[in-house]
């Protein structure tokens, strides 16, 4: 990784990152990079389509350095319609995906659970 490049990824402590993780990278179709590229900098001109917070400048909330993300409206990755994407800051974006990522973060407890041993009990079994 070369100096202009860390210079550029820099993050400030306490500000969230992006939300594709490489593990997930599969579920985007082959031209995602290109799709999600037109949708925030061509289609939004570079502004949250829901906040108008500018990509590269400070948050007007979070005071956060603004990272477009490519955002799908119905949380379904295999569906890049146009239609079904919007050009959202990282606050945006996270809170539209706070309950999948709730549900995603209780799927991964009851797995790790269930894989160390222990069983699945519902309140109404006690
Ligand atoms: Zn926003």
């Amino acid at each position: 990784m070369d100096r202009v490049h860390r210079r550029t990824t820099a993050r400030t402590p306490g500000c969230p990152r992006g939300t594709v993780t490489p593990a997930r990278r599969s579920n985007y179709p082959p031209d995602w990079d290109q799709l999600s590229a037109y949708v925030r900098f061509v289609r939004a001109q570079g502004a949250c389509e829901w906040c108008g917070a500018w990509n590269s400048y400070p948050h007007p909330v979070t005071g956060c350095r603004v990272m477009l993300t490519g955002a799908h409206l119905y949380h379904d990755t295999t569906n890049s319609d146009l239609g079904n994407l919007r050009a959202l800051c990282q606050r945006c974006h996270l809170r539209h995906d706070a309950n999948l990522h709730a549900r995603h973060a209780r799927q991964t407890r009851q797995t790790r659970q269930i894989q160390a041993g222990q069983t699945q009990m519902q309140l109404g079994d006690l």
